[in-house]
């Protein structure tokens, strides 16, 4: 991910620790900043996310979130499921629905 897009991202969200790296393309930009501000909502501890990644073609994001309420917890896992399956729609390179997206079909 670019350094604008993962600056933005640390900025506005203390869930990702001040030298946090983005293993995946800026397509996913967009999906990551709306699960974060869901995210946001649950008032996660500062630094929580251990790694935000591609594999197999799809969105992964993790938490440590072991000192977290388990009604937290279990919210988190479920927006989190929700844009890991809407990743999948999603080209990782430019941010277009898979389809309309014509360049980057071969990845
Ligand atoms: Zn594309």
């Amino acid at each position: 991910m670019n350094p604008k897009n993962t600056a933005y991202l640390i900025k506005h969200f203390p869930f990702f620790q001040k030298d946090f790296k983005f293993e995946c393309e800026d397509g996913w930009f967009n999906l990551i900043q709306d699960l974060s501000e869901k995210l946001k909502l649950l008032n996660l501890p500062d630094g929580c996310v251990t790694q935000v990644k591609q594999k197999m073609g799809g969105l992964r994001f993790y938490l440590d979130l072991s000192d977290v309420h388990t009604e937290t917890r279990v919210m988190a896992n479920y927006l989190i499921g929700q844009e890991e399956k809407l990743s999948f729609e999603i080209c990782e390179l430019c941010g277009e629905v898979v389809g309309a997206c014509t360049k980057h079909v071969s990845k």
